[in-house]
């Protein structure tokens, strides 16, 4: 059995009651005077399992609001009906039924009958609340080896094996994403996309395998010139392009040129005798009102501009600045 983080919480004699039959079993527990102040809690705290009242989780719905986030959707829900004699004067069977049903409708994961006024029925309720606990855990077991799968999964999708950059999957996930925010907060972004220069020659001269070495090489150069928040991605097979966020087009262009020259000022050295000289063309764009929010026409523009590089007589930057450019 996994160490699990038990929250109850609830009412000061909700917890009374609980901790008075059962004894202080849980990790936490928190007093709420307003069962509107649950939820919050719970989100803070973000336990394995809470625990708490049947009329708190029916009326906030609390299940349901914990599994539509993202950050408590393991947390396994306990509804806990404190019985008192009032209730018992229903027939016990159809009011735990109902109320069981009403419990799950609302999001709970489970429900639990607690009898106060029927002493002789707590060994049963006991072995009912340690076998919640056990299917929480298998629960949050499960949950957590998924996660890690997933997390793992994630890795390799978006990872470029030979250069450890993200890669093109990763750009079309996260481009988007930043233009968006570029958008909604009207801050600056703008994207780099550069491309080695008669790649094919150093292929076509020292082998594939050389060739590989200088992307890794290379990626790796890029990597140092770069600050924390911009990210560097292999787009294609020599292309790379890097997402600066937060950056206008002067301090976009300063970067490309620092690119530039940290890539052909100092040849690659491939093995003792071998060191190839190395050239990179780019093309610069920054986000503009007129561009599409998915960061399409971005990209597009950039790697333009690249193609004029490329024209020019390559080695040199290209951006929206630019006088070839015209606007
Ligand atoms: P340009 O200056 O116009 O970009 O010329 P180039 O030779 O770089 O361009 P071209 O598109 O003709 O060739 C790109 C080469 O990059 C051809 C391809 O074999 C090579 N390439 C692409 N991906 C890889 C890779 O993962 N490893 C190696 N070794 N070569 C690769
Ligand atoms: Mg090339
Ligand atoms: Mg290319």
């Amino acid at each position: 059995m996994i160490e699990l983080d038990v929250l109850l919480i609830g009412a000061p004699e909700f917890i009374a009651a609980v901790e008075g039959r059962y004894g202080c079993f849980a990790s936490k527990v928190i007093p709420v005077v307003s069962p509107a102040d649950a939820l919050p809690y719970i989100q803070q705290e973000r336990p394995d399992i809470v625990i708490l009242p049947f009329m708190i989780q029916v009326e906030q719905q609390i299940g349901r609001h914990l599994r539509q986030s993202n950050t408590s959707r393991s947390i396994y829900c306990l509804a806990v009906d404190v019985l008192d004699c009032h209730d018992l004067a229903y027939p016990l069977l159809m009011l735990t039924v109902e109320r069981s049903a009403v419990a799950l409708e609302t999001g709970a994961d489970a429900y639990f009958p607690m009898q106060l006024q029927v002493a002789p029925a707590i060994e049963t309720e006991e072995r009912l609340l340690m076998a919640y606990l056990q299917v929480a855990n298998q629960q949050v077991s499960r949950y957590r080896e998924l996660n890690k799968a997933n997390d793992f999964l994630s890795t390799i999708a978006l990872a470029d094996p030979l250069t450890e950059l993200g890669n093109r999957r990763a750009l079309e996930w996260e481009l988007p994403r930043q233009a968006q925010k570029a958008r909604l907060r009207q801050t600056p972004l703008s994207l780099i996309i550069l491309d080695v220069d008669y790649f094919k020659l150093v292929n076509d001269s020292h082998g594939h395998l050389m060739g590989d070495r200088v992307l890794k090489l290379l990626a790796a150069r890029l990597n140092s010139q770069i600050r924390g928040r911009d990210t560097i991605f292999r787009y294609g097979g020599e292309e790379f392009v890097v997402l600066l966020s937060k950056t206008d087009l002067t301090a976009a262009e300063a970067i490309a040129g620092r690119l530039r020259l940290a890539i052909g000022e100092q040849p690659f050295s491939l093995n003792r005798g071998l060191s190839l000289p190395i050239t990179v063309s780019l093309g610069v764009a920054s986000f503009r009102a007129s561009d599409d929010g998915k960061g399409r026409s971005l990209l597009y523009r950039a790697d333009q501009h690249l193609l004029m590089a490329k024209s020019r007589g390559r080695n040199q930057v290209i951006s929206d600045r630019s006088p070839e450019v015209g606007g």
